[in-house]
């Protein structure tokens, strides 16, 4: 039996991504860059405002009782005529590009407008004011030219707004595979049936195909398999035409896990069966041979077995697949809230909760029965990481997090 590390090196030693294609900025969350972009301008393009006020020269603010007159009023897509002179302000809308001379912004709640001599003046409960405040001078936030995406990011949906800043309009990503989910199992019917005796519900493909639509796959999911070779044999010909089919059901050592062996008469090639993990210990992980190869995970039947079979293995494959890293999700450390013990010797993803309250990263380990328990995983915001190096742990101890 291989470790999770050993199942990851596997993974990216077997997994080529599947193409390149360009797609448009409203296309691109979820995606994986295939090229570096640049900015084609300052950020931001000119001195701006930061605040509705008054721009002043600093140096003309010495005491509140000073009056300061309008020169004009700029607004934010407006460019100011004139340039400030002495004792002169230029009242000016968050967004407006500064007028020439003005270096500060005064808030327009510290201002009080007057009338004398039928002109407005302006004057402001400050003595003081620091050189350079609330603007934002061309270029702080990067330069024209500045590379601000990588090759290899994986771009989330709030990346788009900084694309869009920079004028993307298509950029080059990884090609998504598409997916087939195929549950295996005599003892299952569809959702919207009520079981009878030694029936249960097929709750892992519509799960698991949840799972992928909300990544932004697109998903085959098929009718139930049932634990006889000749129908599995067709069901698999059919999904393999995706480029990533996932079983669930049918790779441990029962009579009627017929789900390698059917797969390997189809000439899908073992790459691991089985790691050291809980749940989801008997997971399969394969390729087709041929030129366009489809990559087919079996996961366990349990559905918490499923579950983090997809969340580690598949999850990360359909990135290598788009060309990103193949790698263990990121995890985050957490505190427990409370004392737990450990089972068994394998590493453990333990349904786990954060505590509630005020902003903190304590968790609680729930109460679960194991792979089958999916109500746990229903109050759960992720699992603990328990390395199995040790079974007591004690409230305060950190561990790593993988949320949901
Ligand atoms: P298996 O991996 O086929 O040995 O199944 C392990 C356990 O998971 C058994 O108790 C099955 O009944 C259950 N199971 C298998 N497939 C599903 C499914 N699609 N939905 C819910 N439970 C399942
Ligand atoms: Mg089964």
């Amino acid at each position: 039996m291989i470790s999770i590390e050993e199942a990851f090196e596997k993974l990216a030693a077997t997994i080529a991504p599947i193409g390149v294609e360009t797609v448009s900025l409203a296309e691109l969350a979820g995606r994986i860059l295939q090229e570096d972009l640049s900015a084609d301008l300052d950020s931001p393009p000119y001195d701006k405002s930061m605040m509705d006020g008054f721009a002043v020269r600093s140096q003309d603010v010495t005491s509140k009782d000073k009056c300061f007159s309008i020169i004009e009023t700029v607004t934010a897509g407006e460019q100011a005529s004139n340039r400030l002179v002495a004792n002169s302000a230029t009242r000016i809308m968050t967004g407006a590009p500064i007028p020439e001379d003005a270096d500060a912004i005064l808030m327009v709640e510290l201002a009080e407008e007057i009338e004398s001599n039928g002109q407005t003046q302006v004057r402001f409960d400050l003595d003081h004011v620091a050189p350079e405040k609330h603007l934002l001078r061309q270029g702080t936030n990067f330069s024209n030219g500045d590379v601000l995406f990588t090759k290899g990011t994986s771009i989330r949906a709030h990346d788009v707004g900084l694309l869009a800043e920079i004028g993307v309009t298509t950029a080059k990503v990884g090609t998504r595979p598409t997916i087939a989910v195929l549950p295996t199992g005599d003892e299952l019917v569809g959702h919207a049936q009520k079981p009878s005796n030694a029936q249960i519900r097929n709750s892992n493909s519509p799960m698991i195909s949840s799972l992928g639509r909300s990544l932004g796959f697109s998903v085959e999911e098929l009718e139930v398999g049932r634990d006889d070779e000749a129908q599995l044999r067709q069901l698999m010909q059919q999904a393999l035409q995706q480029d990533v089919l996932i079983l669930t059901g049918g790779v441990s050592a029962g009579q009627k896990d017929l789900v390698p062996s059917v797969l390997k008469s189809l000439g899908v090639k073992e790459v691991f069966h089985k790691v050291r993990i809980k749940p989801g210990k008997p997971i399969w992980f394969g390729v087709t041979g041929d030129e366009k190869p489809t990559y087919v995970f079996g996961l366990p039947g349990n559905p918490v077995s499923s579950l983090v079979g997809f969340q580690l293995f598949v999850a990360s494959a359909l990135q290598g697949l788009m060309g990103g890293a193949i790698e263990h999700p990121k995890m985050i450390t957490a505190t427990l809230a409370n004392g737990h013990q450990a089972r068994g010797n394998r590493p453990t993803y333990w349904p786990a909760a954060w505590s509630a309250g005020s902003i903190t990263n304590a968790v609680e380990p729930l109460r679960w029965n194991g792979s089958s328990d999916l109500r746990a995983l229903g109050l759960a915001d992720g699992f603990v990481f328990f390395d199995a190096q040790k079974l007591e742990f004690e409230a305060g101890e950190e561990v790593p997090f993988l949320s949901l």
